[in-house]
């Protein structure tokens, strides 16, 4: 049965104050993504999707002059029913504006920290308008060196009240009932609102209001603090607008905004090791990165041990009549690309593990067509809900704080070793941070080659826990990769692109907006995409490698894309994950299928629900592979020919203590090859044809310097 909502009878109730607001949520004719992306780069964000006979909507906060440009861009444009505009007025049940006397935010905080002796309350900084930016700490008043920080904030954006009253409710438990142990361990903050003018200024003049209250001296007002950080600060104008009547206007500048410099300067003082930014509302966990489609941060393992998956999500949503049951945990730009937004500012700045959560995914009261999101009713029950459904999620990232690398989740734990995540057409391996990096990559093709030894021609990003290794070597029909340097190997033992030649596949269409080859697949219905029987016997260590993209919508979680395998050439199927929200770029993703172990008739199929979906490079592959035998060990240094008669040859060496430096000279001393190797490296690979110069034929001296040693061989080219 549909709940009454509360709130919005004590917002109808104040509609006699002056309606200095002119701000609206109104809702806008969509036509999927495609619509969302052309309101995006309109400037406004949007609050929510809701499904009407006429169609999708999206709602989105207008003044008259921004409905004004809507139907200039030819979007039809409607009044959402039921939700008031103009002062909110703060006489709630549960909802208290900053300033106000006794009950308030500031008030209750201060009382609080008079009366408990684990509350302590501290200003950051102040507002534009001079309020404080509270930080409340739970547990002892100082920091401990030895104690890891924890951060929660709630409202960076004004409207968002439910975020305020998460981290309230947050402050009350970990005082009143966290378990014994727990505050002795970490360093718990909490920021319950971030933007303390905007925050009051929805209860004294406008509902609605997002930014902070900065008189940008053209008439507008507010910059949008999430969108103010300094990493990728105006990276583009999809994830940021530069226009300051806009709701996701960034600023004149990176870290302009008061509220931005004082969050900025408590990370300086207490880098948090893992934090949340409550918002409201969508019913998402989100994390790095946000500014682009497609990118993946470097602890991606991380992120998604703590969050879920959407098979097995970290947070479940106990509201009633929400549009979702679960929040959708990925990448900031499963729901839109942003820039200057804090996850990605503070995971690069402060290497701090960094989520947002968009609280509920909101709620639709069928019987009065009524829609809620930033509205949440005024309902002590129902906030709690919220609350209770987000506290596991909040207290397994206190947890990590001790050890992300250790973080534990719904979806499992972190890997400790390195991992491929991709052998082809790029290689990618994620590897645990500080561990030795590849040097080379060996590359075996369809017809059992070493196809290509390529040195350093590779990236390294580095995260917090864990790094990203991508080689950009590409050759066509790799189907065995061993990393040099990591001990890791793996090899597709089937592959499947959309190419000519990958027969036995069915459904979905070819395009050629390919990732490798000539063809991908796609589909924009509801289709499914199944391959042929893949013989697995014999075979462990397994997983399904994929390279995607997809333009959905994380308000319309209910399109997705399914992934089954089955073990028994498809009597039976297992979904093993799913794809959702936007992903417009394309990106490895790794399953594995350890169910598949020795399958003779392993297949895999891929479920569009109403989901626009691209795949390539489709395969099961294995992390045990015979393709690279054991290199035996070496008294001195060796080359692996001599005369070298190919177009490379490998150098090796009995392991070191120190960084092993190479050398290669002709015998009229100009030096050819001059390389330092990481610590531990046995191996160098010299490409003879490297930078299209090709190595002469004669003969040249390999030198090799380790731990004070000095090891010398004659080499000669014949060709
Ligand atoms: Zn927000």
């Amino acid at each position: 049965m549909a709940r009454p909502a509360a709130g919005l009878l004590a917002l109808l109730c104040v509609a006699s104050l002056p309606l200095a607001a002119q701000l609206r949520p109104v809702a806008v004719r969509v036509s999927g993504p495609k619509g969302l992306d052309s309101l995006a780069r309109l400037g406004f964000e949007v609050a929510g999707m809701r499904r009407t006979a006429a169609g999708l909507e999206a709602i989105v906060v207008a003044s008259p002059e921004s409905e004004r440009r809507l139907a200039l861009a030819g979007l039809a444009v409607a009044p959402v029913s039921g939700v008031p505009v103009g002062p909110a007025g703060d006489s709630f049940f549960v909802y208290r504006s900053f300033d106000k006397p006794v009950t308030g935010i500031r008030a209750t905080l201060l009382a609080w920290a008079a009366t408990d002796t684990l509350i302590h309350v501290d200003s950051i900084g102040a507002s534009v308008q001079g309020r404080a930016i509270l930080a409340v700490k739970i547990g002892a008043a100082a920091d401990a060196p030895g104690r890891p920080n924890v951060l929660f904030m709630g409202t960076h954006h004004a409207r968002e009240w439910v975020s305020t009253e998460m981290a309230m409710r947050l402050i009350r438990w970990l005082a009143d009932s966290a378990p014994p142990g727990l505050l002795a361990t970490r360093d718990v903050w909490v920021i319950p609102v971030e933007n303390p003018d905007g925050y009051q200024y929805t209860f004294t003049n406008d509902r609605f209001w997002r930014k902070n209250r900065r008189d940008n001296g053209d008439g507008t007002f507010g910059v949008d603090p999430n969108r103010n950080y300094p990493e990728f600060w105006g990276y583009d104008d999809a994830g940021s607008s530069g226009a300051t009547g806009d709701e996701t206007y960034r600023g004149p500048g990176p870290g302009s905004e008061p509220e931005t410099k004082a969050i900025m300067a408590f990370h300086a003082a207490h880098p948090p090791v893992v934090s949340v930014s409550y918002h409201t509302y969508s019913g998402l966990v989100l994390y790095p990165y946000g500014f682009r489609d497609g990118a993946l941060a470097p602890d991606l393992p991380i992120y998604r041990a703590l969050s879920g998956s959407d098979l097995l999500p970290a947070v479940h949503d106990s509201v009633p009549n929400t549009s979702f049951p679960y929040y959708h945990p990925g990448p900031g730009w499963n729901l839109y690309p942003t820039n200057g937004e804090y996850t990605d500012w503070a995971y690069r700045a402060h290497r701090t593990i960094a989520f947002t959560t968009e609280l509920t995914s909101g709620c639709c009261t069928p019987d009065s067509n009524l829609y809620y999101g930033f509205v949440f009713p005024d309902d002590s029950a129902l906030v709690n809900r919220v609350f209770h459904d987000n506290l596991p999620f909040a207290l397994a990232v206190i947890a990590a704080a001790g050890d992300p690398s250790m973080a534990t989740g719904p979806a499992g734990t972190v890997p400790t070793a390195p991992r491929i995540e991709s052998i082809w057409p790029e290689t990618w391996v994620n590897l645990p941070a500080g561990g030795p990096i590849p040097f080379s990559l060996s590359v075996r093709g369809a017809t059992g080659g070493i196809l290509q030894r390529s040195l350093q021609s590779d990236s390294l990003s580095q995260g917090t826990v864990r790094w990203w290794w991508r080689s950009d070597v590409t050759v066509d029909q790799a189907r065995a990769v061993r990393v040099e340097g990591t001990g890791l190997e793996g090899e597709l033992i089937s592959i499947g692109g959309a190419e000519d030649a990958d027969l036995g596949w069915t459904g979905w269409i070819r395009t050629n907006d390919a990732v490798a080859g000539s063809y991908a697949w796609t589909t924009a219905t509801n289709d499914t995409l199944t391959s042929p029987i893949v013989n697995l016997s014999g075979r462990s260590r397994l997983w399904l490698q994929f390279w995607t993209k997809h333009r959905g919508s994380t308000f319309t979680p209910e399109q997705r894309g399914l992934v089954q395998v089955s073990g028994d050439s498809g009597t039976t199927w297992s979904t093993v994950a799913a794809v959702e929200g936007d992903g417009s770029a394309w990106y490895p993703m790794r399953v594995d299928l350890p169910l598949l172990t020795g399958a003779r008739g392993a297949r895999v199929r891929f479920i569009s629900v109403g989901f626009t979906w691209w795949l390539d490079a489709v395969g099961f592959a294995s992390d045990s592979t015979g393709k690279f035998a054991a290199l035996p060990p070496v008294a001195g240094l060796e080359v692996s020919e001599n005369p070298v008669r190919g177009t490379q040859v490998v150098f090796s060496w009995p392991a070191g203590s120190g960084a092993p430096v190479i050398g290669v000279y002709t015998f009229g001393g100009d030096r050819l090859v001059s390389a330092t190797l990481p610590s531990g490296s046995t191996e160098y690979a010299w490409d003879l044809t490297a930078g299209s110069r090709r190595v002469p034929n004669g003969a040249y001296l390999v030198v090799l310097q380790l731990d004070g040693r000095v090891m010398r061989r004659r080499l000669f080219v014949t060709r």
